[in-house]
């Protein structure tokens, strides 16, 4: 790996064949795998984890949005792609690029359909989100019944799949809850599947998901943070790779006297004499200034050193003073050593917010 020369976050294919292959071999035979690249995959970079995902012969790619989709298959991405979270007025860019929307209220179905209807479409593929107890997005399940009178009486769409979310798969404590979700889905996708007379391909499990509710696949599951080498869990956690590392590299070391305050704000005013140095990194890349004043670190030389003071938008200070180190050496902010759960856990979020909050100023290398 070529050491930083300024703040880059280096995206790793490798580790994503990886992670694709370890969940892979979780999945019963003929069980498809939906690659979810929404949020810039994950804060990395959609075209080229989706290119290599199409590589590796995914089946089905999500983004939450239309733009996002938009930016796939202008890249040439050919793979179907569900658009999660649709909004009503991006209709025209959903078709005109061949994305799936992911139908969830009966007002979006009505006008989905009369969309597709003013451009004699025909089976155009739309997707039913159901909700299950997560209370989000979806259909009703007692709604179930008036969404195939509306389908039965156009030929314009045809649902490809009918999808719902668990809310809480990665806690093992409440593992009633799931079971519950997974039950009312089974239940509320037979009848749909009864009524409308042909089966679409059912899918609830999310990364968490696959992991521990192996009963629950149906025909396809959808895997973000997975694929991005986190499991929500210790031990899956070492079953997997991250992807995505951030490094940068120190500006300026500054020689302070006990006394002193570093940053805005005077948010470090110095115990002893000590050492810091300002690193190329602020909250406009990503790092929240919740992880000043001594809350988040970085580490340098293998020594972990405190970020000190305020974050800054486009500088953060940290406290070196028992690190021997240069101007200019490399620093880790999250990687393979401090992954970026442990990086999350420093100020209560996790690993899904860290990753897609590094911004997009950020250079990307892509290491294959
Ligand atoms: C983001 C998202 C996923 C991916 O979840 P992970 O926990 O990252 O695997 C799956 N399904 C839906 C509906 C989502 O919004």
């Amino acid at each position: 790996m070529p050491k930083a020369t300024e703040t880059t976050l280096e995206i790793n294919l490798n580790a994503l064949t990886h992670n694709f292959t370890y969940l892979k071999s979780k999945l019963q035979p003929g069980v498809k795998l939906m690659g979810v690249v929404k949020a810039f995959a994950y804060g990395s970079d959609s075209v080229v984890i989706a290119k290599k995902l199409e590589q590796l012969k995914i089946d089905y790619l999500a983004v939450a949005y239309a733009s996002e989709g938009v930016v796939l298959r202008d890249a040439g991405i050919k793979s179907p792609i569900l658009v999660l979270h649709p909004q009503t007025v991006n209709f025209n860019k959903i078709v005109d690029r061949c994305l799936e929307p992911g139908i969830y209220s009966p007002l979006m179905l009505k006008r989905f359909i009369a969309f597709a209807e003013s451009l004699n479409l025909q089976d155009y593929p739309i997707h039913i989100k159901i909700n299950t107890g997560m209370n989000r997005i979806g259909f009703a399940p007692e709604e179930a019944s008036s969404i195939t009178e509306i389908l039965k009486q156009t030929t314009a769409v045809k649902v490809k799949s009918i999808f719902s979310h668990l809310a809480a798969s990665e806690d093992v404590a409440n593992k009633a809850f799931a079971e519950r979700q997974i039950k009312l889905f089974q239940k509320t996708s037979d009848d749909l599947i009864s009524e409308l007379g042909y089966a679409p391909l059912r899918h609830t499990l999310n990364t968490s998901g696959i992991l521990n509710f192996p009963e629950a696949q149906f025909d396809m599951v959808r895997s973000g943070i997975g694929l991005y080498g986190f499991g929500n869990d210790a031990n899956e956690n070492k079953n997997l790779e991250p992807v995505a590392s951030l490094k940068t590299i120190i500006s300026q070391i500054h020689h302070i006297k006990k006394g002193e305050s570093v940053g805005y704000n005077f948010g470090f005013i110095a115990p002893k004499d000590s050492v810091t140095a300002t690193l190329p990194l602020g909250h406009a890349d990503g790092i929240h200034r919740g992880y000043g004043k001594g809350k988040g670190f970085v580490t340098i030389k293998g020594e972990k050193a405190p970020m000190i003071g305020n974050i800054c938008m486009d500088m953060l200070m940290v406290d070196i003073t028992d690190i021997d180190c240069n101007e200019g050496d490399e620093v880790l902010v999250f990687g393979k050593s401090t992954t970026a759960e442990e990086f999350a856990e420093t100020i209560n979020s996790i690993s899904y917010e860290v990753i897609t909050a590094i911004s997009q100023r950020v250079k990307r290398i892509v290491i294959d």
